[in-house]
């Protein structure tokens, strides 16, 4: 019978890490079940600020937006994550008002909600259309998610997306709406250090990785698929060019990979027209995005010619730099590639498996339990899963960065769940069966 879609190299990975996660953790699970009560994310409506901007705490719960600490024009308190979230908010206004006439994410200023120490060793930032939520890292393999004052731009943009072209958020739109989210994090991180495009690194995510992992940041837009490469992580699943483009159901449809796609291609068209990102080709993008003429569900070449119509008489090198990752500004994007997908395997009946994909850094994680095994996890799952009907979920859209979980309960069809939409009792199955893997919810 065919139950999982587990790809075999991830499990092979996975089980031959050697990592102190991987194999049992039974010890670990006993002394976390004492979380197994906490509530899922819960999604609040969106806060009234007083001010430009307002850091909270989580107090690594997941209470949105948690306790106010720190406000707009307030001094540091000492609390490494909101001060760096402060910093970072103060200067992404910065970019946006001061080189792209833009007050805030909606363009009349509202007052933005930022929360940081959400849950526990928790590997991820996101933007849930209320708040931008940071997490603390693992502290083993993810530093905070605000130690890159990019990933805070990142999470931005994602607001200003949703306020203008709303790319939806899956498939080539889907890693359009990633790209230009990368876009105007580099814009900011280069205005910060005050780099030519020549002098920058196109690097996202640098300094998210503690020493030790062999990374050099999350992604690299000038060479997607470059940025790590480390026994436990894997390698950067990025790709680069139309040839490459990943067919894949992990990632809202591989958002954060094939979005090295459009990233290489505003890199060429930045360098190609030289001098500051955010004054030249950044400009070319925002104008693009905020035109008004970009669909929903717009794909690579329809955004590539509302940035070659945007580009005046900049045009021929940014319709140079689109042709140069296979992407046609007036033609269709159409995959050629043969790219890896997941693909379905065969593995026993009796197993429970969790897929978690998606998230900022695109990672695809799987955990598996086999019901009729030794493993000290049976018990637990089997009375997680006991009278558990995953046909109730009902479905939901993803949210930008935010995890999306796939459940496989030997025999039913594979149910995706965005993070947002876990119950306690979901929660606490994806976290059981993920503990086994080197970057599980649980150590
Ligand atoms: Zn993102």
């Amino acid at each position: 019978m065919t139950c999982l879609f587990v790809p075999p190299y991830l499990l092979r990975r996975i089980a031959e890490s050697g990592h102190p996660g991987a194999g049992s953790s039974n010890q670990t699970l006993r002394v976390d079940a004492g979380v197994r009560g906490r509530r899922a994310a819960r999604l609040a409506a969106p806060p009234v600020i007083d001010g430009a901007w307002l850091v909270h705490t989580a107090d690594n719960g997941t209470v949105l937006p948690g306790e106010p600490v720190r406000a707009a024009g307030e001094p540091a308190v000492g609390d490494a994550a909101v001060d760096e979230a402060a910093d970072g908010i103060a200067s992404t206004l910065a970019l946006f008002a001061e080189e792209f006439g833009r007050a805030s994410y909606d363009g009349q200023g509202v007052g933005v909600s930022l929360t940081v120490h959400y849950e526990k060793d928790y590997d991820n930032a996101f933007w849930d259309g209320a708040h931008l939520v940071f997490g603390d890292g693992d502290g083993r393999v993810f530093d905070r998610f605000t130690t890159a004052i990019d990933v805070l731009a990142h999470e931005f943009t994602h607001a200003v997306t949703e306020s203008t072209a709303a790319l939806a958020y899956e498939g080539q739109p889907g890693a359009l709406n990633e790209s230009v989210s990368d876009v105007f994090a580099s814009c900011l991180k280069q205005r910060v250090l005050g780099q030519t495009v020549d002098q920058a690194d196109w690097l996202i995510g640098e300094g998210l990785f503690l020493p030790g992992v062999q990374a050099r940041a999350l992604r690299d837009m000038a060479a997607p698929g470059t940025a790590y490469d480390d026994p436990v992580l894997g390698q950067d699943p990025q790709v680069g060019h139309m040839d490459e483009f990943v067919d894949t159901a992990d990632d809202n449809g591989g958002t954060h990979i094939n979005s090295g796609i459009p990233n290489r291609a505003f890199h060429l068209a930045a360098l190609a027209i030289g001098g500051s990102v955010w004054q030249g080709a950044g400009q070319i993008w925002y104008a693009a995005l905020t035109s008004g003429r970009l669909a929903a569900d717009a794909d690579f070449s329809a955004f590539a010619a509302a940035t070659v119509a945007a580009a005046g008489d900049r045009a021929e090198a940014v319709g140079q730099a689109w042709l140069q990752v296979g992407v046609d500004p007036g033609g269709e994007s159409v995959p050629t590639g043969t790219g890896a997908a997941a693909s379905p395997t065969d593995v026993p009946a009796g197993v429970v498996a969790v897929r978690r994909s998606g998230g900022f850094a695109g990672r695809t994680t799987v955990g598996v339990v086999d019901l009729d095994g030794a493993d000290p996890r049976a018990d637990e799952v089997r009375d997680l899963v006991s009278g558990l009907d995953l046909r109730r979920v009902k479905p939901a859209l993803p949210k930008p960065d935010m995890f999306t979980y796939t459940f496989e309960i030997c025999g039913a069809d594979p149910v995706a769940v965005p993070e947002q939409h876990l119950d306690a009792r979901l929660h606490r199955l994806a976290e059981v069966v993920l503990s086994g893997t080197e970057d599980g919810a649980t150590r």
